[in-house]
């Protein structure tokens, strides 16, 4: 997934509660059969909200009406911050609540007597919102925040009465003022303006697990689409009145991605998609809509990229529920058919940058730092993105070159006819993928989602010799203990060019022989990065991130005292996010990664008494800081930030953690001018 701003999160799964997951696996039966045109009367819970939200005075007042169908004992939540001015379970008045956290709750005693029907009408004040917040902030507080530059009201704020644990299907009548406009996940089955002010009601009939509800002063773009099948599917942007400009170009590339993902998966599964700006640096998916900050809106990538991976999360994520219990599959299709996918349009070298980085990232975890894929829910870190992101997407790359790509297609094609509006898990993909294909895939599957870590392949040997029809190559490749079994693809460079073969590696260590025509020159493993690994030293020069994910990475102020040294203090807390480890900048050199931070003569005198690499020559005398990595002789990394004065390394705060891919970065004030990863190496022997 691509990162906005270097911190953002997409959050699907709003449908299903993990949490509670052996209560979803049952509910999935009933999910099952539903679709979303004609699912209304078979939800066990659903809801019917209407809502009056005044943004200016921060105000909602509601009424919501929820049938349940069902006998067992239920607990209706409520934010805590809001007074219920009514509530009534069928004839009975709601009784007292208990209070735990943020949240109110109240026992539904088990009742024979079916639907039953709940009332509840209900007031408060909302929170200000705050547009200084960045991303995870705005994720974490979780509270219902209003203005009349927008309203957004998280369903893990209980900002309406909702029944714990349950999947429900809704209603939702949004009431604004007049130049508001307001939207929920679903259809818009109509909308009004009025003297009154606005009216919109949404209905999302198939059972959902939570409402977030998006106000602000939108101006609304619509187009239509005749989706597969010639059903028609709205388009809109909710777009705030300074980006209002952008809203056909976003309409039409969402246009361009389902028909895109229709051709390649099958039908979109709702009837509209809209992308509604907010005015935090917030990134959302949800089903039928995106809610996306008005920055990154601006963002000139964000349409070919992110904005693809958002509307194929309709099918992975919001069509198919991931089982969050087994792992989450979701992130990693959706960042192998989206974001993965454009670049291999793009060209065989931008895709190839794209697995190299992913690699490069992976290697620059420190071991145990990674956990099996089984064990992803959703990215709430640096490591856990480049497992369940990148380590998935370069799983089903890996299954795509083993099966081919018209057997790998109709194996999705089958998994979504038959997963649709279900929970899957890993293997009902493997079941799907296993029928189409008609190989046993348990070893493939098993291997790379139930381990951590990665396998680690070198060339150990390679030989040339004369045959009667040429020459021949016998290889050995060597991998590290727990043994995978590997399609190894290995290059043989001859005079005439470069022949591809692919090497079955079982054992740790395995000799094989390679008949050529042409006088073979060198031996080359894995050229194309199409094998899941973790790379040698050489083959992932060191980045910052290391230094920044290592928790056995230690901190070297350069700068004694002062203001300076604080400054240096603070750039550093933002790096590694976590306390650190000081070590004192007289202290000889710790057998340890470090992250060094002065002013520019204070490194340049340290590196020296250290006797490490001067200054690299593609930073020297650019811009007022640097920062780069070193890579020493005992193997371990080194990070060095170096500014010219305080303020040179003040400016870097902000900016310096969003360059964690890079192995050096050269700013001039705040502003990124130069940057680059060193150099890779593939991993290739000689003959002769
Ligand atoms: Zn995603």
């Amino acid at each position: 997934m691509r990162r906005i701003g270097g911190a953002r999160l997409y959050r699907i799964g709003r449908n299903v509660a993990w949490v509670l997951l052996p209560f979803f696996v049952a509910t999935a039966t009933s999910a099952a059969s539903v679709v979303p045109a004609a699912a209304a009367d078979t939800a066990e819970i659903h809801y019917d909200i209407t809502v009056r939200i005044n943004p200016g005075a921060r105000t909602i007042e509601g009424r919501s009406v929820i049938t349940a169908k069902t006998s067992e004992e239920l607990t209706l939540v409520l934010g805590r911050r809001f007074e219920v001015m009514h509530g009534r379970v069928d004839a009975t008045s709601l009784g007292p609540s208990a209070i735990t956290g943020k949240m109110r709750a109240w026992r539904i005693p088990g009742d024979k007597q079916m639907p039953r029907r709940i009332e509840v009408h209900w007031r408060g004040e909302l929170s200000a919102l705050d547009t200084s917040l960045d991303h995870p902030q705005t994720l974490g507080r979780n509270e219902p925040a209003s203005s009349d530059a927008g309203t957004f009201l998280p369903d893990s704020s209980g900002w309406y009465p909702y029944i714990a644990e349950k999947l429900a299907s809704y209603h939702v009548s949004i009431e604004l003022p007049g130049g508001q406009r307001g939207i929920v996940a679903g259809r818009l089955v109509e909308e009004s303006e009025t003297d009154e002010g606005y009216r919109a009601h949404f209905e999302f009939p198939a059972p959902t697990g939570g409402i977030d509800l998006m106000a602000g002063p939108y101006k609304v773009e619509t187009s239509t689409m005749r989706g597969a099948g010639g059903k028609t599917i709205q388009l809109r942007t909710y777009f705030h009145p300074q980006i209002a400009d952008l809203a056909s170009a976003y309409l039409s590339s969402v246009k361009g991605y389902i028909e895109l993902y229709e051709s390649w998966i099958g039908a979109y599964p709702f009837t509209e998609f809209s992308v509604v700006s907010s005015p935090t640096p917030t990134g959302f998916g949800m089903p039928t809509l995106t809610y996306l900050g008005i920055e990154v809106l601006r963002l000139p990538f964000i349409r070919s990229t992110s904005l693809g991976h958002e509307v194929l999360h309709n099918w992975w994520g919001n069509g198919v529920y991931p089982d969050y219990a087994q792992g989450n599959w979701s992130e990693g299709l959706t960042t192998f058919m989206a974001d993965y996918a454009y670049k291999e349009r793009e060209s065989p070298e931008a895709a190839r940058e794209m697995r190299r980085g992913w690699l490069r990232d992976f290697a620059a975890l420190s071991p145990g730092q990674d956990a099996p894929l089984t064990t992803f829910t959703s990215r709430t870190h640096g490591a856990t993105q480049i497992v369940g992101y990148n380590k998935a997407a370069m799983t089903f790359l890996m299954l795509r070159d083993l099966l081919g790509r018209e057997t790998f297609d109709q194996a999705l094609q089958a998994f979504w006819r038959e997963q649709r509006f279900r929970i899957a898990s890993w293997a009902d993909l493997r079941g799907a993928f296993q029928t189409v294909s008609k190989q046993d895939l348990n070893s493939f599957f098993d291997q790379w989602l139930t381990r951590a870590g990665a396998p680690v392949v070198r060339i150990a040997e390679a030989k040339r010799t004369k045959s009667d029809s040429g020459y021949r190559v016998n290889v050995t490749l060597e991998q590290a203990a727990p043994e995978y079994r590997l399609r190894v693809p290995v290059a043989i460079r001859t005079g005439e060019g470069e022949e591809m073969r692919t090497l079955d590696l079982e054992h740790g260590r395995q000799t094989f022989t390679l008949d050529v025509r042409a006088l073979p020159l060198e031996v080359i493993l894995d050229p194309d990065l199409r094998l899941f690994r973790r790379l040698m030293p050489d083959e992932a020069p060191p980045i910052l991130r290391q230094i920044m994910v290592d928790r056995a990475a230690v901190t070297i102020l350069l700068p004694e005292s002062g203001e300076v040294r604080g400054t240096a203090e603070t750039l550093a807390g933002k790096l590694q996010n976590r306390a650190l480890k000081l070590v004192p900048a007289t202290d000889s050199l710790p057998s340890a990664p470090a992250l060094v931070i002065g002013l520019e003569e204070q490194v340049d005198a340290w590196l020296a008494r250290h006797q490490l690499p001067r200054r690299p020559e593609i930073v020297r005398d650019k811009g007022s800081a640097q920062a780069w990595t070193v890579s020493r002789s005992d193997g371990m990394t080194l990070a060095v930030v170096s500014a010219r004065e305080a303020a040179s390394l003040a400016a870097l705060i902000r900016p310096l953690p969003h360059y964690g891919r890079q192995s050096y970065v050269i700013f001039d004030g705040a502003k990124a001018i130069g940057r680059g990863a060193w150099p890779t190496r593939v991993q290739a022997v000689k003959l002769d």
